[in-house]
């Protein structure tokens, strides 16, 4: 162990608090603040706080696990293990082709784990057949951010602008619950004057600190934009001069909007026509104004489009690409942001390049010293993969997710993982999906080993490694290293974290996403360096002239990158320096990384923002006589997504031991049942039963479980997995439920 303390992130949501690690008197680390971070300024909720219990809980993995013969998880060495893996996946791929082998990460993987996953996958397996559970975090809003503004990164601006503008509407966010340090952007925001607008059909401890609180019906989203949009028309809000000149495609989305008039919303949304003025009043009136959304409008079988509305309203009223203004969303897993950009997605290679471009794959396949037409092409979405487990797809590799407990239709998913040949799991400890498997792997956890993430703002973070991990557990960099060793590459899978950031460096070179002028020694003095961090791109490999936003027709020069804002540019000294120089241009003038995008321009190929012509459709179930009450899913303060670590805290399961129903009392009255009884939520994919919590705080047509927990109260056996076409999110937010006293 270090005998000092230890500056790192925390393990679990997006916004990767800061902490120190310190040795602690009972043996090892206890949390301490760190105040130098600006995200968290030394704040932290209870699940960071807690987090080191995680490391020495009684029921850590600390050797591999092997399915016997008589069905039982036994015991095993790692060769043993490993060997078996190999065996399986060897004999499956010689059966079936490579693409019966399926792989399956996590939104909380680090960069380095994410990149190797990915390459494993295509170069090892051979598979097309990967994706991951941040595919069910926020792939909507980056299919969204896509489209309009030809790049994804969550945040276009540091946390630290929001006290600075002058409304924000956040929709279907609750930070109070999900990332309670992040509410003081707001409650600063409030203090300076500014006003906050809360979307969410619970009135929830966000929603309370709010100067507007607007309650559609869930899966409404879509149409509540509209109608704002129509309004700011109607009212003559709109910002013509910027429309003009920094964006497309309005004349459609405005036509589009303006068939959802106010009365029409109401009657969808349930939202009064006053608060829809009041709304409008209150985000157009300031010169600086956000929309920030989050998983109750990206959730959706609609998700793509129902961000897409909101973007319009930015875009309507000028308030993108210009400081203090903007569309965000706030991603919710730890590693959310890098882990969408760096291959681990089923049509994605690192640097957020996309896996059907023929430069792409050029450019990848040069730095991985592979023959380009030998990397699988897209495969699957998450759900679909999961759904597939058991037909084509014969095994599955899964690392950093707990499907079991997080999937829509979860007993299907379950029963999938089932009918596999072959399972392999990697964990810290027995979770809900590695108790099915035929291999488990003991893993290292975040303060036993080094790497970074990429938060919420695309702040690249060092993440470092505070103690020595327990005998028995080996880190996933050296999983994936013994599995392609085994299977002859002996190669390209090294176990150090900073020689795979290295390669990763020289794979996003020049992408979306590029990390290159980014070192493990410019993280470990700066706070986080934003993307894109250019540090030059390497001839013949797909330069930066190839991305998005070069060429464009206004603001700044055509070698800029994707869509670089006004502290960024590859103009910028050291932009020339090779990645591969060992300091990716960090020497004697590093770029600088680019905290706010799009001020110069859009990362589209003419600059410009896309308006999006979008139109109110219902959910894919609404509530019918057999099915009359509306089911949405959420989080709790004390747990973070399937439960896998907090559920082994003792702290956190005491403030949050299991599921609840939230309800309307004048559901309850219908229903016939008091506070604490157990209600039955019946869909028609199952039945789930935990007791009642009785609040005036909620909808009356809506009830509200948290997902967290498995069992009798898995809120995802009833979940609906009708995916949103573009981006391939699942319908968690919104099913049509009926209730049961149980
Ligand atoms: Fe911060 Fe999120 Fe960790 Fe809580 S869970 S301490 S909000 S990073």
């Amino acid at each position: 162990m270090q005998s000092t303390s230890t500056p790192t992130h925390c393990p679990y949501c997006a916004l990767q608090c800061g902490m120190n690690l310190t040795p602690a008197q009972q043996g090892g680390v206890e949390v301490r603040d760190r105040t130098d971070f600006p995200v968290n300024r030394g704040a932290l909720c209870g699940k960071g706080r807690t987090a080191p219990q995680v490391l020495s809980s009684r029921v850590r993995l600390t050797s591999p696990l092997v399915r016997a013969g008589d069905g039982t998880l036994a015991p095993a060495t790692w060769d043993e293990a490993l060997d078996r893996i190999t065996g399986e996946l060897t004999r499956i791929r010689a059966e079936h082709g490579a693409d019966a082998l399926g792989v399956f990460g996590g939104g909380g993987l680090t960069n380095e784990k994410a990149y190797a996953l990915g390459k494993f996958a295509r170069v090892v397996l051979g598979t097309s057949q990967i994706d991951y559970n941040g595919r069910f975090c926020m792939s909507s809003a980056a299919a969204a951010g896509i489209k309009a503004f030809g790049l994804d990164r969550g945040l276009p601006f540091p946390l630290e602008d929001i006290p600075r503008t002058g409304c924000v509407i956040l929709v279907g966010s609750n930070p109070a619950e999900t990332m309670p340090p992040a509410l003081r952007y707001f409650t600063e925001l409030r203090a300076n004057g500014g006003t906050l607008i809360v979307v969410d059909p619970r009135r929830t401890r966000t929603a309370e600190q709010a100067d507007l609180h607007l309650a559609p019906r869930p899966g409404t989203d879509l149409a509540l934009a509209l109608g704002l949009l129509h309004l700011v028309v109607a009212e003559g809000r709109t910002d013509e001069e910027y429309i003009q000149r920094r964006t497309s495609g309005w004349e459609e989305a405005r036509a589009a909007a303006m068939a959802h008039w106010p009365e029409y919303v109401e009657r969808i949304t349930g939202v009064p026509v006053p608060q829809l003025r009041e709304a409008v009043r209150l985000f157009c009136e300031p010169e600086h104004a956000m929309v920030l959304t989050a998983r109750g409008p990206e959730q959706q079988s609609k998700g793509t489009d129902t961000v897409g509305a909101w973007i319009n309203l930015c875009l309507a009223t000028g308030r993108a690409g210009r400081p203090l203004s903007g569309y965000g969303c706030l991603t919710g897993q730890g590693n959310g942001q890098g882990g969408r950009e760096h291959g681990q997605k089923a049509d994605q290679l690192p640097g957020y390049r996309k896996l059907d471009d023929p430069a792409a794959r050029a450019h990848v396949a040069g730095v991985w010293g592979v023959d380009p037409d030998s990397l699988p092409g897209p495969g699957r979405s998450a759900y679909e993969l999961l759904d597939a487990l058991g037909g084509d797809i014969r095994s599955l590799l899964l690392m950093g997710s707990n499907p079991v407990v997080s999937a829509p239709r979860a007993a299907h998913v379950e029963e999938r993982l089932r009918s596999l040949e072959f399972l392999a799991v990697c964990d810290v400890v027995l979770s809900e999906t590695a108790a099915l498997a035929d291999v488990v792997l003991p893993v290292t956890q975040w303060a036993e080993e080094t790497g970074t993430t990429t938060n919420l703002e695309g702040r690249v973070l060092l993440r470092r490694r505070a103690l020595t991990p327990p005998d028995g557990v080996r880190s996933d960099l050296e999983v994936m290293h013994g599995i392609a060793a085994r299977l002859g590459v002996e190669k390209g899978f090294p176990t150090d974290p900073e020689e795979v950031f290295e390669e990763l460096r020289r794979a996003s070179a020049g992408g979306p996403a590029d990390y290159s002028g980014i070192t493990y020694r410019r993280l470990a003095e700066e706070n986080g360096v934003f993307w894109p961090c250019p540090g030059g791109a390497e001839p013949g490999e797909g330069g930066a002239l190839d991305a998005p936003g070069a060429g464009r027709e206004e603001g700044g020069s055509p070698d800029a990158g994707a869509g670089l804002g006004e502290d960024a540019s590859l103009d910028a000294p050291g932009a020339d320096d090779p990645a591969r120089d060992g300091d990716g241009g960090a020497g004697a003038h590093p770029h600088p990384g680019t905290p706010r995008l799009f001020l110069d321009g859009f990362a589209t190929p003419d600059g410009r923002a896309r308006f999006v012509p979008v139109t109110h459709r219902a959910a894919a179930e609404e509530p019918d006589d057999e099915y009359p009450v509306l089911l949405t899913t959420g989080r709790v303060v004390a747990q973070y997504q399937s439960g896998a670590q907090t559920r082994r805290v003792d702290e956190l399961n005491a403030a949050a031991p299991s599921a609840f129903v939230e309800l309307h009392p004048r559901l309850a009255v219908r229903l016939g049942t008091a506070e604490g009884d157990p209600v039955a939520v019946v869909s028609r994919r199952g039945r789930a039963v935990a007791p009642a919590r009785i609040t005036p705080h909620i909808r009356p047509d809506t009830v509200f479980m948290p997902f967290h927990w498995p069992g009798a109260g898995r809120a995802n056996t009833l979940t609906n997995p009708a995916l949103d076409p573009t981006s391939r999110m699942p319908e968690f937010k919104v099913c049509a439920v009926r209730l049961e006293r149980a």
